[in-house]
This record gives structure tokens, C-alpha cells and sequence, in this order.
């Protein structure tokens, strides 16, 4: 290792890689990490989960108070909305927390190389004007937002997901093109502080990946919060002047256009694999179709010992599942052995109630089977409904001659929480007896899951 200065070298430090630096270095790797932004913990951290849940958490206190949920528990209040405030806690959790990743670096000895990088070679990187040569180079440059022609973002009235964080003032009507996790959080955020919201998506449905009771059940609870949706749709421009932007709308499969005005437009159509600038080819590397880094079952590229995690190479894109991938990605270096079971990476959207899921669509379990399957609604669940929270259902998916668990989907106020069990009995290859008959606390929104497995059987007890 006489000529390389590092054991391995991390570019990005979001959750893929600050975890995989972090890793490195517990087993003993001489470890750096190169990011560009001021903070480290990338995307997560900066600009997404983190800041997203502070104004999602927040909002939605403001929304108990404002729309009746709290009087019904004998609590009245007429909220005021103190928006600097709210950003202003929103800053500052983000502000601990990557400042909290600082400190692990500093701890685990791992340097922060301060900066863009760009491959010189196969185990050279230029960083901030100095080379440094590393036996291992993870890639781990993540994703940004994915433009659509017709549409520029001025983070003023056209915003992607880091502008709509930060917006001033609440908008009066806010246009939210695509219906996906991102949009759908943050268009919950602006319409419970107060915005008309109306979502333009283009599939006939929101939440794509997602089971398809799921996306019918979200459909309809956010329309019944007052989000407005125009779904087979697409937006072919938009034009901006003074505070109003104007959208030309019109049928996905064709047809006469519209127009929509809004004083706020939110782009969420999706993320792009980050490879700008990081110069490939030097390394011998080049994208796949969809712009990532492939690699193999360790998270190899083809180029030996270059690897690739997270949002940059293929897969869902997932904080999760990029800090999984970051684990095994220091522990292939290091000799050990690394996995990631990409069958079972949870996915939730964080509104109220919460939609989550783990493993298969009832739909893609159907394409590849017989299957199973048990509901249960939330209404019936004693925790949900005390605490007025009666939408929502659990749902396990479980092949029809093993019993084996192979999804399981939930719509509750704190299905996020609750699809980890699901994940860890998927993990053990758990069965829908294997859950019905494990003790499940009373009351908690959990037990849910557990009748759901009963219903497996066609024998739940409480519906
Ligand atoms: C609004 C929003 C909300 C989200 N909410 C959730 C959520 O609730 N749960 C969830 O699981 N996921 C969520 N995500 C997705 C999640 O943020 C990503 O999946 C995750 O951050 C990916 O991690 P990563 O390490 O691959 O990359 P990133 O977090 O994108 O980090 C990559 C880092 O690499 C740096 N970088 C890039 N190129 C270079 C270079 N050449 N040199 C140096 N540095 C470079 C970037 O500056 C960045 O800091 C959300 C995303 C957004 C936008």
C-alpha cells in the first residue's frame, strides 16, 4: 500500500457514504471522504429525509390544531403560524445532525477531503487541486433532482424539492408536478399550513412502486385532506411572470391543452444519478442507460476496486437502503462479507396517516404465483381507533403453499414505525402463522399486523 495514501476513498458522504467511511475505518481501513457541499450527509441529511420530516412533524401539529383534530379531544386552540419559526427548527435539527456526522468522522479518524472529485485514473481522484490515490474508491456521488423540459426551476416560483423546504410564505395555490413520495410529502407540508394543492401526475395513479390498494387508499385520503389531483396528465411548460407561473397541462395520451396558474409550482418528478463531473472515463467507467454506476452482487463496478452504492447505482432510492449498502460495501473491501437483501428495503411516505411497504406488490407476488392474502382495517384496531385515526389497513401477501410472507403493506399513522417487524420477519423467512401467533403488545397500532396475518387464515378475531 506504499503509494496509496488511502485504503479507500468514499466520494459523496449522504447515507451511503458517510456510513461506508465510517465502516472502512472501524475495520481498520485508513479512510477518506471527499464531499463538496459545506456539511456533510449529502442529500439526507442537507436537502431531504431530515429537513422533510422537521416541516412534515411540525405541520402537522399545526394541522391538529387547525382542522378540528385537536378540539375533538377537548383541546381548543386557533393556531398561529410562526413560519420562521418553523424553518427555524427545521435548520437546526439539520444543523445537529450533520454536524453530528462531523464528529463521527472525527471519532472513527476518518479525514474529510473538502471538495468536488474527479477521477485522474483508476485509483486516483483530484480533489480541491490535490491527487490522492486510494487502493479502494467507493462511489457514492448520489442523485439529484431530474429536470423536465419546458420547466426551469428558480427556486423563487418554480421549485424542486431543496426550494419548496424553504419557501417564504405559504403559497395561496400550489402546483405539484408528480406524484410520487417527494411531491406528495411536501404538497402535505404547504396544504396543511394553508395552500390550495393540486397534483399533476402523469400515470393514472400516484405513488408508482407502490401496492396497488395502496395507491387507490392514498388517492383517496389525500383528496379527502383536500389535495386536488389531475392524474393522466402531463405538463408540457411552464412560464413564469412576476409571483404567478403558468402550467400548459394536457391528457397523457393526447388532447387539447389547459392552463393552470399557481404562485408556486413544485417539480417532483424524480432523481437523476449524480456522475457530473466525476470524470468516468479516466477511470475506465461509463452509466448504464438510466445514468448509473452498475455493479455486481458485492457492489464492484467492472473496474477492480472501484465499487458503487446508494442512489448512483441501481435499485430503489432509499436513505435506507444506501446506509445498508454502505455497511457491506467497507466489509467487501475489508475481506469480510457484505450483503444487502434488496428484496426486503422497506419504502414509506411520511404523511399522515403514514403508507409503507416492504417486499412485493400484491400484483408482482400474483405475476409470479398463488398467493394469499389478509386485511385489516385500521378502524378496527383498538389503539387507532382511540386516537381518532380510523384510515388505513394492513395487508400481508403470503405465498399460498408455503405460507411464506412475501409482502406486506400498511396505511396507518405510524405504518413507518410498524413495517420494521414486517422487514425483520421477512428477513427470518417468516410465515403469516409465524406472525399471527407472536405476542403483540395491547393496544398498539401493531397489533394490526398481527391480525392482518390472522386474516391470512380467514380467522382474525376483531373484524
Ligand atoms: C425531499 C427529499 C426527501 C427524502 N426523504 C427520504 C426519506 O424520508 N427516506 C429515505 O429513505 N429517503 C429519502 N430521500 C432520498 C434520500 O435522500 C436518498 O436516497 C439518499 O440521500 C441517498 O444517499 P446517497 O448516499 O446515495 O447520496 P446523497 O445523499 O445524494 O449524497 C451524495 C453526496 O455526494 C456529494 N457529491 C456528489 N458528487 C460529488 C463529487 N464528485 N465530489 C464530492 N462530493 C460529491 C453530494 O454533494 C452529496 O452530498 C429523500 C430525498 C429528498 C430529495
Amino acid at each position: 500500500m506504499a503509494d496509496y495514501d488511502y485504503d479507500v476513498l468514499v466520494i459523496g458522504a449522504g447515507p451511503g457514504g458517510y456510513v461506508a467511511a465510517i465502516r472502512a475505518a472501524q475495520l481498520g481501513l485508513k479512510t477518506a471522504c471527499a464531499e463538496a457541499r459545506g456539511t456533510l450527509g449529502g442529500t439526507c441529511l442537507n436537502v431531504g429525509c431530515i429537513p422533510s420530516k422537521a416541516m412534515l412533524h411540525a405541520s402537522e401539529y399545526f394541522d391538529a390544531a387547525a382542522n378540528g383534530a385537536m378540539a375533538k379531544m377537548g383541546i381548543k386552540v386557533t393556531p398561529e403560524l410562526d413560519l420562521d419559526a418553523m424553518h427555524g427548527q427545521r435548520r437546526d435539527a439539520v444543523k445537529q445532525l450533520t454536524g453530528g456526522i462531523e464528529y463521527l468522522f472525527k471519532k472513527n479518524k476518518v479525514t474529510w477531503l473538502k471538495g468536488h472529485a474527479r477521477f485522474t485514473g483508476k485509483d486516483s481522484v483530484e480533489v480541491a487541486g490535490q491527487t490522492v490515490r486510494a487502493k479502494n474508491i467507493v462511489i457514492a456521488t448520489g442523485s439529484s433532482v431530474t429536470p423536465l423540459p419546458g420547466v426551469t426551476v428558480d427556486q423563487k416560483v418554480v421549485v424542486d424539492s431543496t426550494g419548496a423546504l424553504e419557501l417564504p410564505k405559504v403559497p395561496e395555490h400550489m402546483v405539484v408536478i408528480g406524484g410520487g413520495v417527494i411531491g406528495l410529502e411536501l404538497g402535505s407540508v404547504w396544504r396543511r399550513l394553508g395552500a390550495k394543492v393540486t397534483v399533476v401526475e402523469y400515470l393514472d395513479q400516484i405513488l408508482p412502486g407502490f401496492d396497488g390498494d395502496v395507491r387507490k387508499e392514498a388517492q383517496k385520503i389525500f383528496k379527502k385532506q383536500g389535495m386536488e389531483f389531475k392524474l393522466s396528465t402531463k405538463v408540457t411548460g411552464v412560464t413564469v411572470a412576476g409571483d404567478t407561473a403558468t402550467l400548459t397541462v394536457e391528457p397523457a395520451a393526447g388532447g387539447a391543452a389547459e392552463t393552470i396558474t399557481a404562485d408556486a409550482v413544485l417539480l417532483a418528478i424524480g432523481r437523476k444519478p449524480n456522475t457530473d463531473g466525476l470524470n468516468l472515463e479516466a477511470a475506465g467507467l461509463s452509466v448504464n442507460a438510466r445514468g448509473q454506476v452498475e455493479i455486481d452482487h458485492d457492489f464492484a463496478t467492472s473496474v477492480s476496486g472501484i465499487w458503487a452504492i446508494g442512489d448512483v447505482a441501481p435499485g430503489l432510492m432509499l436513505a435506507h437502503k444506501a446506509e445498508d449498502e454502505g455497511i457491506a460495501v467497507a466489509e467487501n473491501i475489508a475481506g469480510l462479507t457484505g450483503i444487502v437483501n434488496h428484496d426486503v428495503i422497506p419504502s414509506v411516505v411520511y404523511t399522515m396517516p403514514e403508507f409503507a411497504g416492504v417486499g412485493l406488490t400484491e400484483e408482482a407476488a400474483k405475476a409470479k404465483g398463488e398467493i394469499k392474502v389478509g386485511k385489516f382495517p385500521m378502524m378496527a384496531n383498538s389503539r387507532a381507533k382511540t386516537n381518532h385515526e380510523p384510515d388505513g389497513f394492513v395487508k400481508i401477501i403470503a405465498d399460498a403453499k408455503t405460507d411464506r410472507v412475501v409482502g406486506v403493506w400498511a396505511i396507518a399513522s405510524v405504518a413507518g414505525t410498524m413495517i420494521a417487524q414486517a422487514a425483520q420477519a421477512m428477513e427470518f423467512g417468516a410465515t403469516s402463522e409465524d406472525i399471527a401467533y407472536t405476542c403483540h403488545a395491547h393496544p398498539t397500532h401493531s397489533e394490526a399486523i398481527k391480525e392482518a396475518a390472522m386474516a391470512v387464515t380467514g380467522k382474525p378475531i376483531h373484524i
